[in-house]
């Protein structure tokens, strides 16, 4: 039989009528002649709520028991997902993590797969039945105790399943009806692609895209799972949606395939540090000790006189998120005061945000970088700092602009023509 995995996210099983319609778009699959695995998250909001009371009951929590209360969610939805398919005579049946089982490292709230044995869906798909019902997010330890994968790790138990169970597929059905060139909210001429690479997709989803969880869209790339984004409040065909697939099967092929954005991004200076073998180390090591994600980082040598000696001095700038800047001020000074590092000043924008082209036509094409740059001074916008990889040109700029900058790289490569 071919198989096919169906993932519902929060909001496509909200309530009892939005698990009913999920279910008959579950039964369409199996009229088709698919064997089924459907994986589930909780209802809208209620991880959100089992998560408070965990922490109303106790600061610092057991973290064996936090993932006990959190992964009962996806039990409540896989048990009436099953209920709800039995009612449409399709033969279902739910299953917990530990029933699979899915076995998973020992990192409670953020445990990865070992690895997820088929033999007792298999056996149950031979019996006649045409539904597992899959609790999303949660797993077993080999200690046997309840283990989560990390908000948003539903997705990734999708992914992880179709890869175990050869799935022709793994549909993602959400909120959104497929992964666009940016967000609609910012440019109403934003376009639904209908393939985008996995690569590109990595890039738009740690971006700020926030459809997928990355991990799953770094377990499909790795194990080349076709993964398809579509509305669950939509009637959907086999070409609703937006496909993520290795770039061989994406012909659409344009150099830029997307404008994404992080709006509250910070950039710090420190001037004037010494320019010596080792400094780099001594300023981003604390950072990484202190929990701070650096993201950007450029490095200027200059000179700077010192009892008439003239000395090489560099200004290091980077960028983080605005809400690590407290974090990032501490370590530093911590790390001038025990006496590691020294600089002149540090210097804090908390105005800043970043805005990415993104497309792995860039690979082959020149001039990406120039007609973005002329693109955004166009509009006047000053650019503070630039980042590349192979697939994608970032800037940070003033906050008040990114709109405007989405916008405007939006219409300079035509992304809202096919
Ligand atoms: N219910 C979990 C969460 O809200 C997992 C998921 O939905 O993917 O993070
Ligand atoms: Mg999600």
């Amino acid at each position: 039989m071919p198989l096919l995995v169906m993932k519902f996210g929060g909001t496509s099983v909200g309530d009892l009528a939005r698990i009913a319609n999920a279910a008959a778009k579950v039964k369409r699959e199996v009229e088709r002649g698919y064997d089924v695995i459907v994986i589930v998250s909780a209802m809208s909001g209620k991880t959100n709520e089992l998560v408070g009371w965990v922490e109303q009951t106790s600061h610092l929590y057991d973290a064996r028991e936090y993932d006990a209360v959190v992964a009962s969610g996806e039990n409540v939805t896989a048990g009436l997902m099953a209920l709800r398919l039995q009612q449409m005579d399709v033969p279902a049946r739910s299953w917990q993590g530990w029933q699979v089982p899915i076995n998973t490292t020992s990192a409670h709230s953020s445990a990865r797969f070992v690895d997820i044995p088929r033999a007792n869906i298999d056996a149950k798909f031979a019996e006649g039945f045409k539904v597992a019902v899959v609790a999303g997010f949660q797993g077993v330890s080999h200690e046997g105790r309840i283990t989560t994968l990390g908000r948003g790790g539903s997705d990734t138990t999708a992914v992880a399943f179709a890869a175990a169970f050869g799935a022709e597929r793994c549909d993602i059905y959400t909120d959104v009806d497929g992964i666009y060139t940016t967000d609609p909210r910012i440019s109403p001429k934003a376009r639904r692609l209908d393939r985008i690479a996995y690569e590109e997709m990595l890039e738009l989803a740690s971006l700020g895209a926030k459809v997928l969880q990355t991990r799953s869209v770094e377990l499909a790339m790795r194990y080349k799972v076709r993964l398809r984004v579509l509305s669950s409040f939509e009637d959907t065909d086999e070409s609703s949606g937006t496909l993520v697939c290795a770039e061989e099967e994406n012909m659409e092929s344009k150099v830029v395939s997307g404008v994404a954005y992080s709006r509250d991004e910070a950039k710090l200076t420190l001037m004037s540090v010494e320019d010596r073998p080792g400094i780099a180390a001594a300023i981003f090591g604390p950072l990484a000790s202190a929990g701070v994600n650096v993201d950007m980082i450029v490095q200027n040598i200059s000179e700077k006189e010192v009892g008439g000696n003239s000395i090489a001095v560099t200004d290091m700038t980077f960028s983080c998120p605005v809400n690590q800047v407290a974090r990032a001020q501490k370590a530093l000074t911590d790390a001038a005061a025990s006496g590691t590092i020294t600089y002149d000043d540090l210097i804090v924008d908390t105005d800043v945000s970043k805005v990415s082209v993104v497309g792995i036509g860039m690979r082959s094409h020149a001039g990406v970088a120039a007609q973005m740059f002329s693109a955004l001074s166009a509009e006047n916008i000053n650019i503070k700092v630039i980042g590349t990889s192979e697939i994608k040109i970032s800037v940070l700029i003033d906050r008040k602009y990114m709109e405007l900058a989405v916008q405007a790289l939006h219409d300079t490569f035509a992304l809202e023509r096919a």
